[in-house]
Order: C-alpha cells, then structure tokens, then sequence
C-alpha cells in the first residue's frame, strides 16, 4: 500500500516553523510522506499565527478553500494547528463555518499529534472537528523527532512563552508562561545536531533573555551561550528575540569573549517616546535601550543591529513619531522590521479609544522606512572592500551561475559560485552593495 502523503503550509514566526518541522518529524515517523503541493496531499495540515488579526482573517479564507478539494478528495484529512487555535472564538467560527476540519489542535500539546491524527483518520466521516486545545502548557515535553529544512543550519528552542505581556501582542495568551527547558537538553541536542553536520544554530524564545529564571537561581542565558560556545564544531550561534528590559552587560561580555558567537543583536525598540513605551508595558526607556546599543558597538565594534518598530501605536503624536524617526538615525540600525499597528483584538491596546487613522500611519511609515533605508544602504556600502566568512546557503534564483548566504553580520551576500558550496563557510571579498544585500566574490 502506498503511504499516504502529507502537506504542510505554516504562518508566523521561527517558533511556528520549528514546529512545522516538528510536525514533518512525526509524520516522517509515522511513515507518511511530504509532499510540495497541495494537490497531491492526503493530509493538508495548516499552521497558524494570529499575531496579526489581518493575516487571521486570510488564514480562515485558506481554510474555506479547502472545501473545493474535499469535493475532489472526499478522504483528504485537513488538521488546522498553532496559535489561532487557542483562541476560543476561532473553534466556534471553525465548528460553525469551517465544519468539514477533521482536527484541531493547540500550542501546548504537539507531541499528542500522532495520537490525535489516528484517532481523526478513524472518525474521518464525523460531522464535526476533532478538538483537543490545552488552555494551558503542562511540562516541556522533550524528544519530539523534527525533519529540518537545512542539513547544516537548525532553530533550536531554548524555552517556550511568554510572561512580559506587551500591550499589544496576542502571544502570551497563546502560548503561556516562560518554560525554559532545561540546559542539559539543549546541550543534548545541540551536540546531536552537530554529529548530524550542523554548523550553525538558532536559539529561540520570545525572550530570550530570560532564559532560565524560572529553572535557575544562579544560570542564565549568557551562562547557556557560553556553555554551547565551547561545544566541539559549532561554528555559529545565533539568538532571538531579545527583550530589552532583560538584555544585561554580561550578555555584552559574553558576546564579545566569544569564538563562535555571531555578532549580530536583534533588539526590538518598537518606538523611542516613553510615553508611548509606557503604554505599551516595554518595561524600560529609550535612555536604557540606547545606553545598552552604545555598549555593544562599544564592546563588539563589528556588530550588527537590527530592531522591530511599531508605527501608528494608539495615541502616538507626531512629535512621539519624530522620537522614534531620530532613534533610527541615531543607533543606525542594520536592518528594521516595520509594522503598522493593527488592532489585534483580546489585547488592552485595542480597547485604546485613541487609534490612529490609516492615512497617518501610511505617511509615517513611508517616512521611517525611505530613512531606515538610507541608513542600512549607507552601513552595506561601508562594508565593500571588507573580507567576510560567509556560511552558503543556497542558489540565488536572481543570478545565473551564483550562490548566496550569510555573514557572520546575518547580511545577505550574493557571488559567484556552485552548489558544492552549499553547507559551508567561505571567505568572500564584498565588492558591492545594494539596501538589502551585498555583492562579493570569492576570496
Ligand atoms: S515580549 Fe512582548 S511582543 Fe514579545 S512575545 Fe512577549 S508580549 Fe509579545
């Protein structure tokens, strides 16, 4: 018998697509094969994110079209997971609307899928969803087989949740409490993975930062970095996302002592006023958050800084945007991640009386990013001349004959080469620079 086969289709962050991995891993391990088009699945899984309302609403539509290809396969099994699911208000749209679902499931139980899919592969022809969502996480589960999408690179997660409660954000209602797992664990897999031919890891968390508080009294997670620093073949680290109430000096020092640690920072600011900061329950100020930028470039002259930013923040004044649009210049970040405001309902933010229309947000939007711009094309133009070591990636779709990958800076480098590269660190000279990229050759 043929076995059957599976698509994934994942939204949302690194978490989600770790866990889509996860996902692959027990399919794999269940004998089911993955398939790259929806076409041909016997299985369509989709993987939600509900960070912004916008992209929920398109997801839902994703999932009504299903209904066409039931009509096609009457025994296609279609499982809706991640984070959307934990929102109560989405199972009722789904049981009411979106009825032909044969599973649902959450966040905090993903080891349980193998259990779950044999039981909706019997209950095929129910008039209704198989649902099983915990409204809270139990323990950290360990030992759940991931198919990874790179054999050289892997995402790793360090700890699970949330406990900062932005005012803004959906996730700590989705995905729970900080649980960090514990470092022997980390250590554990990192040291497989890299057996395995791993050079490079990610570390993931929503906060970083704050890894271990709940495990440790002592150990913490610059404790954690130069622990996996010292492991035999790893040859990049990486981490995100970092909070800045939680980032301290010793993670600086850390940093900067380090062999194989990349020398990159990704610091959400999200704005500069701190009236706005205040309302969005950040925790810290911009004088803080500057303070901790000067100390890294001090500390580690070549790091590069990238940042998330919120335009349009209810009650946000011009004079609250021209902060933010001067912290840009001022800390030159590398790279920044713009967001417009979306109302993102079950979060205190969306209560706020004081919404800013869309027109004024389009305008301050189009100003910050015309000015991010600039500055992160000014940073790459000062890099050409440089040596890098670049770890290969992938085939560039744009320039016949060339290969593209990342610096030890997480900048996109584009040169001449072939596919033999792949997988491994090279040394290239940048000889030119575009907003987003660099271009090199080959040292
Ligand atoms: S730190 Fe804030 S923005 Fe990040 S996941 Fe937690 S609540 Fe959301």
């Amino acid at each position: 018998m043929q076995p059957l086969k599976y698509y994934i289709r994942t939204w949302g962050c690194q978490m989600n697509e770790h866990d889509s991995e996860r996902y692959s891993g027990m399919f794999n391990q269940m004998g089911y094969l993955e398939v790259s088009k929806i076409k041909d699945a016997d299985i369509v899984l989709f993987n939600t994110c509900c960070v912004r309302e916008n992209a929920e609403r398109k997801v839902l539509g994703n999932i009504g079209r299903l209904k066409h290809f039931r009509k096609k396969k009457p025994n296609l099994i279609i499982i809706v997971a991640g984070c959307m699911m934990q929102q109560p208000h989405v199972i009722e749209i789904i049981n009411k609307d979106l009825s032909f679902v044969n599973l649902i499931l959450g966040t905090y139980n993903i080891h349980r899928f193998p259990q779950l899919l044999e039981k909706a592969l019997k209950e095929n022809h129910s008039k209704r969803p198989l649902v099983e969502v915990w409204d809270q996480a139990k323990n950290v589960v360990e030992g759940i087989p991931s198919i990874r999408k790179f054999k050289f690179k892997a995402f790793v997660n360090i700890m699970y949740g949330c406990n900062n409660f932005c005012s803004y954000c959906i996730v700590p209602y989705t995905r729970g409490r900080e649980r960090s797992r514990s470092k022997e664990a980390i250590l554990e897999e990192i040291s497989t993975l890299v057996k395995e031919g791993v050079i490079e890891v990610t570390l993931l968390g929503q906060n970083v930062n704050s890894y271990g508080k709940d495990l440790y009294d002592e150990y913490d997670f610059s404790d954690l970095l130069e622990e996996i620093d010292k492991l035999d073949g790893i040859k990049r680290i990486r981490f995100m996302t970092s909070h800045p109430k939680d980032a301290t000096e010793k993670l600086i020092d850390t940093i900067a002592a380090s062999k194989n640690i990349c020398e990159n920072f990704h610091l959400p600011v999200q704005s500069r006023s701190n009236r706005i900061l205040e309302k969005m329950n950040r925790h810290y100020s911009r004088e803080q958050y500057l303070e901790f930028a000067e100390k890294l470039y001090e500390k580690i002259p070549n790091i590069t800084l990238s940042t998330d930013i919120i335009i349009g923040f209810p009650d946000e004044s011009d004079s609250d945007f021209h902060e933010t649009l001067s912290l840009a210049k001022k800390v030159a970040f590398d790279n920044a991640y713009v967001f417009l405001y979306s109302k993102r309902s079950g979060t205190k933010a969306a209560e706020s009386t004081c919404q800013i229309p869309e027109n004024v947000k389009h305008e301050r939007f189009d100003k910050i990013l015309s000015e991010l711009n600039s500055i992160a094309y000014s940073k790459n133009l000062g890099m050409i001349g440089n040596i890098e070591t670049v770890l290969v990636d992938g085939i560039s779709d744009k320039h016949p004959g060339s290969i593209h990958g990342r610096t030890r800076g997480n900048k996109i480098v584009t040169f001449k080469g072939d596919s033999s590269l792949i997988g491994t660190i090279v040394p290239v000279r940048i000889i030119d620079a575009r907003r987003a990229t660099l271009i090199g050759e080959l040292c």
